[in-house]
């Protein structure tokens, strides 16, 4: 993710990733408090764009606050000094992960000391570009009744993590992870969807990330002509799916070929997701 060349924003300050210390004591490391983003930006004709940048700085804010951590920098100022990170490290096509921690404390109520890391580096689609095998996990999503789930937090990813371990020691890519009511939530890292008869269903907000892809391919799946329908569905549902995709920022959207061996029917190519996955990257490239 770094080299000795990389250059990162530090608490107001550009350094050098080499050079970033924390203090072992930091709440985050100890308990998981902080919150994140990741983003994207791509290489257009007009120079480099970051996609939907005003919309993963608004959630920052979101998760920040409903952590009680103070984020002392304004949306457009966050976007500007990613633009200005870009461009010291020469980066075009890049992810950007912005992280805010806190500091020294070992009491379970909210830290005064506030830390904002922004770093970036280039990363190829995260979850890679053949069809994905999934597994229904044994692991279900956080319940929204025991922490914000429509926030980015970075304890929450220790879900992820346990998730997606489970489904490759079994032989699967990724996992498909269902909420409190045994319906289907998302992945470890991305949102779901699935195609049945020319319709596209995913799971409604309540249990899952908001996710700012999830949006976009709202709006994209509307200028394309096919109804995206909000509802909750079983693994059973998918089983007899013709396709499915997931989506996020690192991910893009991404392929699924079956979920517990079960094969979707229609061939990749000749899906609603593969009609998305295409239009998503034209659009991501239009500054
Ligand atoms: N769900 C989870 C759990 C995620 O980590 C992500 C990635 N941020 C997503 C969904 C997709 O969100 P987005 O499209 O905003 O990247």
């Amino acid at each position: 993710y770094y080299n000795s060349d990389t250059i990162i924003f530090l608490d107001g300050q550009w350094v050098k990733a080499q050079n970033g210390k924390i203090n072992l004591y930091s709440q985050t490391l100890h308990y998981g408090v902080g919150v994140f983003e990741g983003i994207r930006s791509y290489k257009t004709e007009n120079g480099t764009s970051i996609y939907k940048a005003k919309e993963h700085f608004e959630r920052l804010h979101y998760s920040a606050e409903k952590m009680h951590i103070k984020l002392n920098y304004t949306v457009e100022e966050l976007i500007d000094l990613s633009y200005r990170l870009l461009e010291k490290n020469s980066l075009e096509d890049a992810y950007i992960r912005p992280l805010v921690y806190v500091g020294e404390n070992m009491a379970l109520q909210p830290s005064e000391e506030v830390h904002v890391l922004l770093s970036a580096w280039k990363w190829g689609r995260y979850l890679g570009d053949k069809q994905l095998k999934l597994m229904t996990s044994s692991f279900q999503r956080p319940n929204p009744k025991s922490c914000f789930v429509e926030a980015k937090v970075c304890g929450h990813y220790t879900n992820s993590i346990v998730a997606t371990t489970e489904a490759k020691q079994n032989g699967f890519d990724e996992a498909l992870l269902l909420d409190m009511n045994e319906n289907v939530a998302e992945g470890p890292g991305a949102n779901f969807f699935y195609e049945r008869e020319g319709k596209l269903f995913t799971a409604p907000l309540g249990n899952i990330l908001s996710g700012i892809t999830r949006q976009t391919i709202f709006e994209l799946a509307n200028e394309l002509g096919f109804e995206v329908i909000e509802k909750f569905f079983t693994p059973e549902d998918v089983y007899n799916a013709d396709g499915a995709f997931f989506t996020g920022t690192a991910a893009e959207v991404a392929a699924i070929g079956s979920l517990d061996n079960h094969r979707f029917n229609l061939p990749w190519k000749k899906s609603i997701g593969y009609q998305l996955a295409t239009a998503y990257q034209k659009c991501v490239q239009i500054k």
